[in-house]
């Protein structure tokens, strides 16, 4: 799950780190209102992306009314940045904040780290809004300190990236804190990214926050019931949020064969085998182990509220779910919602037999496959209109 940029900063801020004073408007009415309090101060748009700064999301006002003026063309602009995809996001609130005089920019994030099985802290001294340009042109740049999760953060971590950083004295004891609220809210809230992207030096020799991103790991959302107010469901792909309402693990994507499988090993193997035919998925769907009517049928909904898809390609293994049970569901859902584009099925595994008998006996039309190689050829054609 993400959050907005002030959202980070509060909770950040409740863990000890420096952020800057802020408030959120989300008409330009407010943004002059609370403008009023700052001699300069920034507009920054609220949406669930990075690059807003070189897309014209970030702002700086002089006046409470040029901070309403900001607020009239920012506040229900789409915003398009390189995170956001060319659909872009609409702005629906802004963050008015101080503007901050800056003497450095540096990049310092805590994440998970597959490779070690731990925790890493990534720095670079060159942070800001070039940090994607260094990626690519300077990787080394950007440097990597593990930090195992039985120790924990350590003071000694935060000399390192100190050292990178080129801070001594007051400052570094400002990082090693910094790293520790850092430490604690990745930890705490089992997040999956903590990233201040720039950590700024200030005119008057300080830390600052300036931008924050914090994600939380989806799986351990359970355990924290106090961040479900931070969600923001109208920054969400509207089908992923209501698949996730069917515990459904879906993700959307460019193609026009919608894809209901199994298992998510074997939905990425739906997904690689409809491109070897030359076709392009239009999501990824997993519909777990326990495909239900209610959940077969939420599935459907999903895919079908893609105006994209063409062709729909059911790819079933039937192992703890026998065969039986699913095509009673597929039949049943299909029946009551009246499917209009083809749907291709390839069944496999447990009651296989029984599972044919019953969607050959049903009044839905439905293209049967041989194999899952002949599912997504048929899926392939059909999507083109040929079969
Ligand atoms: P994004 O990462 O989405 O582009 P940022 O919040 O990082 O947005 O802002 C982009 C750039 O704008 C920052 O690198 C910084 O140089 C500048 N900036 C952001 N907030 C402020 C602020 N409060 N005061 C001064 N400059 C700012
Ligand atoms: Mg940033």
């Amino acid at each position: 799950m993400k959050i907005h940029e002030y959202q980070a900063k509060e909770l950040l801020g409740a863990y000890g780190a420096p952020v800057p004073t802020g408030e959120i408007a989300t008409t330009p009415a407010e943004t002059k209102e609370a403008a009023a309090k700052y001699d300069t101060c920034v507009i920054k748009a609220q949406v669930h992306s990075g690059g807003r700064g070189k897309a014209g999301g970030v702002k700086l006002a002089h006046s409470p009314e040029e901070a309403e003026e900001i607020a009239q063309k920012m506040i229900g602009m789409t915003l398009v940045t390189h995170q956001t995809g060319p659909q872009g996001k609409v702005v629906s609130k802004v963050l008015v904040t101080e503007a901050v005089e800056v003497e450095k920019e540096f990049y310092l994030s805590i994440t998970g780290d597959n490779e070690r099985a731990g925790v890493v802290i990534v720095a670079s001294a060159d942070g800001g809004t070039e940090i994607e340009e260094t990626a690519k042109t300077a990787p080394e740049k950007i440097v990597q300190v593990p930090v195992s999760v039985i120790t924990g953060y350590r003071a000694f971590h935060g000399e390192q990236v100190a050292e990178i950083f080129g801070l001594e004295g007051a400052l570094k004891k400002e990082l090693i804190a910094l790293l520790s609220s850092m430490y604690r809210l990745y930890v705490e809230k089992d997040c999956s990214l903590v990233e201040i992207n720039p950590l700024v030096l200030t005119r008057e020799g300080h830390l600052l926050c300036l931008d924050a991103k914090v994600n939380f790991d989806d799986n351990a959302l359970y355990r924290h019931p106090e961040l479900a107010e931070l969600r923001d469901v109208a920054e969400e792909d509207p089908k992923e949020y209501r698949a996730s309402q069917f515990d459904l693990n879906y993700i959307s994507l460019d193609g026009n064969i919608g894809c209901l499988v199994n298992g998510a090993g074997l939905a990425m193997a739906t997904m690689d085998i409809i491109q070897k035919f030359g076709g392009q998925p239009a999501n990824f769907l997993d519909v777990g182990g326990s495909a239900t009517k209610e959940r077969v049928k939420a599935a459907f909904e999903i895919l079908l509220s893609d105006p994209n898809v063409k062709a729909i390609f059911i790819n079933i293994f039937g192992g703890i779910m026998k065969c039986d049970v699913i095509a009673e569901g597929l039949v049943a859902a299909a029946s009551e919602m009246g499917i209009k584009v083809p749907l291709v099925v390839r069944l496999e595994g447990t009651n296989v037999d029984k599972g044919k008998e019953i969607i050959k006996n049903s009044d839905v039309a439905i293209i049967s496959a041989e194999d899952m190689a002949d599912g997504a050829r048929k899926a392939v054609e059909a999507a083109k209109g040929v079969a």
